[in-house]
């Protein structure tokens, strides 16, 4: 059999006019990054495509199955390359129908290059009649077919393939900036990096923990998700915030029910910190309106105030049953659901406020040593590099 080349679609990046170039560079430059570990790979890029060929053609499956989490593409397909001309062509798709087990088909061909003798109406039909007349018992089925072939007519060669995946959608990881995400154990926060990360925006994660109120299982959860997470959005760093300082200066200074909107407001603080010292413009959080006392409208407003960087929410709108569709889709929320405790569920109040007042929760930050507090927590802060390919994989 010939050599299997993998070529990959890009996708919004096409409309990006002159930057498009830079996009694509990425995209490449990401794709190689992804494939770490699997073999040499040779990466060109023509018309919005990549294509990936590798030396010893046998992970193309595997290869396959890590672009699946590459944002920016579009569709994926193992494709066979041929020299333009139709004996050749209808030879190969002949070859590549027979070894599917499809009882209907139909053919869709592209012709880039206008200089190629038949259109792409003529081409459908003439490699349509070489399966039908090679195949016994094969039909032609336009709107359902067991298998699409694919025929492509581009400047220097020609291509064919029967499957074609579609891929993650979004911009290339890196090509939009910097965020970081505020990512707890729960189903939540995963999803809204995923979904931020997914426009080509970087993102590092900050989690706060309690110890020894939360535990270290409940730190090393949150790494699975973040390993989770990075198999998407690439390379991130995860910043563990001591948290127990803050916490229990709120909770012997302040009226217990204000406590969850104070913990709230100096997280986004000392997230805000560690984000402007790393190059990142934005905070990512997986609120919901409503969802609980603290994610009221008018505890987002409290939360927000006195806050430079914008804060994104992309699940603000969603229903908890829509944010689990998305959590099983990226493969975060079987570990999610594992019953590990939360920081903000060691000190909560029975009532927490759902409607705060803004100058009375400014009034009980005035009890608290508040810039001194958020500097000692992003100090004995710990990082940890989370690498977009796991090592076991390579
Ligand atoms: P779920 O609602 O599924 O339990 P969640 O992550 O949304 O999980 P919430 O208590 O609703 O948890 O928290 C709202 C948001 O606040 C989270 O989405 C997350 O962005 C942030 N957050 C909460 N706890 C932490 C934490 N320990 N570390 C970092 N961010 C947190
Ligand atoms: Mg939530």
């Amino acid at each position: 059999m010939m050599q299997e080349i993998i070529m990959v679609k890009c996708g919004e990046i096409i409309l990006k006019g002159l930057n498009r170039h830079v996009f694509e560079e990425r995209l490449v430059k990401n794709i190689k990054y992804r494939l770490r570990g699997l073999g040499k790979i040779k990466v060109h890029r023509a018309q919005a495509t990549v294509y990936i060929e590798p030396e010893d053609g046998s992970k193309t499956d595997q290869m396959i199955e890590r672009l699946k989490r590459v944002f920016g593409i579009v569709n994926i397909a193992k494709v066979y390359r041929v020299e333009k001309d139709m004996d050749k062509i209808c030879a190969l798709a002949l070859e590549l129908m027979k070894e599917t087990d499809a009882k209907t088909f139909k053919v869709e061909a592209k012709r880039s290059d206008k200089k190629f003798p038949l259109n792409s109406p003529q081409i459908c039909a003439k490699v349509g009649e070489t399966v039908f007349e090679g195949i016994e018992g094969i039909e032609v089925d336009v709107k359902h077919p067991d298998v699409v072939l694919w025929v492509e007519i581009r400047d220097t060669e020609g291509y064919v393939y029967t499957n074609k995946i579609k891929g993650a959608g979004g911009m290339p990881t890196g090509c939009n900036g910097k965020a970081t995400l505020l990512l707890s154990g729960g189903i939540d926060s995963p999803a809204a990096g995923y979904m931020i990360g997914k426009r080509g925006v970087e993102l590092n994660a900050v989690h706060f923990h309690s110890y020894p109120y939360t535990s270290e299982r409940a730190k090393e959860k949150v790494i699975e998700l973040a390993e989770i997470m990075a198999s998407w959005c690439g390379t991130m760093e995860l910043y563990i915030v001591p948290f127990t300082e803050c916490q229990l200066a709120i909770n012997q200074n302040c009226p217990s029910d204000e406590g969850t909107i104070l913990m709230r407001r100096m997280m986004a603080r000392i997230t805000q910190k560690i984000a402007k010292q790393t190059d990142s413009h934005a905070l990512v959080t997986g609120e919901s309106v409503g969802q609980v006392a603290s994610q009221t409208i008018y505890s987002l407003e409290v939360t927000n105030q006195g806050l430079e960087l914008p804060v994104f929410r992309p699940l603000i709108g969603m229903d908890k049953d829509e944010i689990v569709t998305v959590a099983r889709k990226i493969g975060t929320f079987e570990t999610s659901i594992l019953p590990y405790e939360d920081c903000c569920t060691v000190f909560v109040a029975k009532h927490p406020k759902t409607k705060p007042v803004l100058a009375d929760i400014l009034e009980s930050e005035k009890a608290l040593d508040y810039d001194a507090l958020i500097d000692r927590a992003v100090e004995q802060t710990e990082v940890i590099k989370i690498a977009g390919v796991k090592s076991d994989e390579c």
